[in-house]
């Protein structure tokens, strides 16, 4: 059975790690001739624009699911014509749009940051004034590891952005003075059963994610139970088959939703060794009409993303419990090449074990958990 994933980048890379013991086979495609899921599975270089590719890409495939939630909506359409689709092109649609996105969380009653639409510089005095200052303006499309944005904490910033405004539809939000980042991943099958990991601490340096820590410390029950009614809306909504991450803040004791992806996502590559069933494995049983594994923990997790650059490996393998990821990316700056997780059976433990990382880890941008959690600014 093949199953075809659009993107090739790690995500899909892990997905097809977790695909192979259940007997499955992978076909990728994607614009880039260096996606990395060129070492371990079949790989199509092809624009997802390119209909006759993506004819020749479905043939004889048993779904489609996608790693990339940039994919154009449009391809994730002309596919299911062919074959199933997971998660459902609307998702796609409303995940890619910031706006689309904010308006769910309305509709489903899910608490969001204020926001405004401004499409050009004349709106952006009245959408200040009506937000206040700091506030963060996003591009509605294509924004991702804290790229399309700006933080805005003066008149003078307001100014800049007025002169230099991008001819792309953006978005202004209220800047949250929140006490951590945390992030829920649900899963939905096919006959609409569902299961939830528990919330999980994100720690970003300048946009991008540098760790998570899981379950989050210190959490009160009842935000586990937000998170996992937000989630659930979203799921039943869109009738919603596959994972599905959230990312909140916490602020003053409750959760307001940033954004989503409708995909497996980076503040779960704990449960590759921190969770009975990893959300690559419970994504592809989500997809496949397979029924779902335990969202069980073991322990405490903390995972740390290798950006740009990797650690000798044998610092980080010395530590009990330490596993090391490299997707076999090519080093560049600001990229997302590996990660490393690190389990242990209590916080007390896994603190232990961060603070045995080799020399590498020790710096700001890991932003380890003795840290305060700064919101960055960023360019
Ligand atoms: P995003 O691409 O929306 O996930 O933003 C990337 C990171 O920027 C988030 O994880 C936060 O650390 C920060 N950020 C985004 N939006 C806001 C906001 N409205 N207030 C404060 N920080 C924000």
């Amino acid at each position: 059975m093949t199953i075809g994933i659009l993107g090739g980048g790690q995500l899909g890379y892990m997905l097809a790690l977790a695909g192979y013991p259940l007997g499955l086979h992978f076909r990728f495609l994607d614009p880039s001739p260096q996606a990395p899921v060129g070492r371990i599975a079949h790989r199509v270089t092809a624009e997802y624009s390119d209909h006759e590719a993506l004819e020749k890409f479905v043939h004889g495939l048993e779904l489609v699911t996608y790693e990339f939630e940039n994919v154009p909506v449009e391809a994730a359409r002309f596919l299911a014509k062919h074959v199933p689709v997971y998660p459902p092109p609307e998702a796609l649609e409303a995940a890619q749009d910031r706006l689309s996105e904010k308006k769910l969380f309305c509709k489903l009653g899910i608490a969001t940051t204020s926001f405004l639409e401004v499409n050009r510089a004349s709106e952006m005095d009245a959408a200040v004034k009506k937000i206040g200052l700091p506030a963060v303006l996003k591009t509605r499309r294509m924004g991702y590891d804290g790229k399309g944005q700006w933080v805005l904490q003066t008149e003078e910033d307001v100014r800049f952005v007025m002169n230099e405004f991008p001819d792309t539809p953006l978005l202004l939000e209220s800047f949250v003075k929140f006490q951590r980042e945390l992030s829920i991943l649900a899963v939905r099958n096919r006959s609409g059963e569902t299961a939830f990991y528990p919330l999980v601490e994100n720690h970003h340096c300048g946009g991008i994610l540098r760790l998570s820590i899981a379950p989050a410390p210190k959490l009160d029950t009842t935000l586990q139970q937000v998170g996992e009614r937000a989630a659930e809306r979203i799921m039943q909504d869109l009738n919603y088959v596959g994972v599905l991450a959230i990312e909140f803040f916490e602020c003053d004791g409750e959760l307001v939703a940033n954004e989503m992806a409708p995909r497996v996502h980076n503040t779960g590559h704990w449960s590759i060794e921190g969770a009975t069933t990893s959300q690559f494995e419970n994504h592809l049983r989500a997809v496949l009409g397979l029924p779902l594994g335990s969202t069980a923990t073991a322990g405490v997790s903390a995972m740390l993303n290798l950006i740009g650059e990797v650690p000798e490996a044998a610092g980080v393998l010395c530590i009990p419990d330490a596993h090391l990821h490299l997707y076999g990316k090519s080093l560049r700056p600001s990229r997302k090449v590996g990660h490393v997780t690190l389990r242990a059976a209590s916080v007390e433990e896994l603190s232990r074990r961060l603070a045995q990382l080799p020399e590498f880890f020790q710096r700001p941008e890991f932003c380890l958990p003795t840290m305060p959690s700064v919101p960055a600014r960023w360019p």
